[in-house]
């Protein structure tokens, strides 16, 4: 018990993590993001929300989700530029992360070791069900991994994929409804 209290006192007074959310298209990974940033002020935290330059569906200053929800957000053009943080920024939101390139696990590590929390969310696979980007690094070095499920648009059941109905193959094609749809494994597998 003694050690225990010992140990206890050398806990700084914010602890870094990463947390990754993850999942299909439309499976809610902005709205569970921008939920989780919303909390951090209200407990005295002070907030800095990125995302890449390449994702411009959206306004540039803010990361918006399907039900246009939104926070603002600085576009950035690689993983590295998060590193300029401001000074006292306590929590760092990351939104789209596969389109970040493959040295974001590291950038979120140095944060989180400096006693940042960095919440990051992104697509787990690409739309031929690969894993995206610098996700899978980014999953293995998270101190929490929360995969989220949309609603399969063909049968109603727990959505894993995201199926791309537009006619193109390249691993980037950004685009919403029109491009994509959430597909359960079965659902997926009848389409491709
Ligand atoms: P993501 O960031 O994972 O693409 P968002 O957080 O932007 O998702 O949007 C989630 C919202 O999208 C849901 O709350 C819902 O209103 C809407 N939505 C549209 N199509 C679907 C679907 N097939 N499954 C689940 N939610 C969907
Ligand atoms: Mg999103
Ligand atoms: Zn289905």
């Amino acid at each position: 018990m003694l050690f225990a209290k010992q140990n206890r006192q050398k806990i700084p007074a914010q602890i870094g993590s990463i947390e990754v959310i993850c999942g299909s298209m439309f499976s809610g990974k902005t709205e569970e993001l921008i939920h989780r940033l919303r909390r951090a002020p209200i407990a005295g935290l002070k907030i800095e929300v990125f995302r890449p330059k390449i994702d411009s569906r959206y306004d540039e200053f803010a990361i918006v989700s399907h039900d246009k929800n939104a926070i603002p957000a600085a576009a950035v053009e690689d993983a590295a530029s998060i590193l300029s943080i401001r000074s006292d920024t306590q929590v760092v939101g990351i939104d789209e992360a596969q389109f970040f390139d493959q040295q974001l696990p590291e950038v979120c590590e140095t944060l989180a070791n400096l006693g940042i929390r960095v919440i990051v969310a992104g697509l787990d696979k690409d739309y031929l069900g690969k894993p995206f980007g610098p996700m899978p690094g980014l999953m293995a070095v998270a101190d929490s991994v929360t995969k989220l499920h949309a609603v399969c648009v063909v049968c109603g059941g727990e959505a894993n994929f995201s199926f791309r109905t537009a006619l193109h193959s390249t691993q980037v094609l950004i685009g919403e409804k029109e491009s994509y749809e959430a597909r359960c494994r079965i659902c997926y597998l009848e389409g491709v």
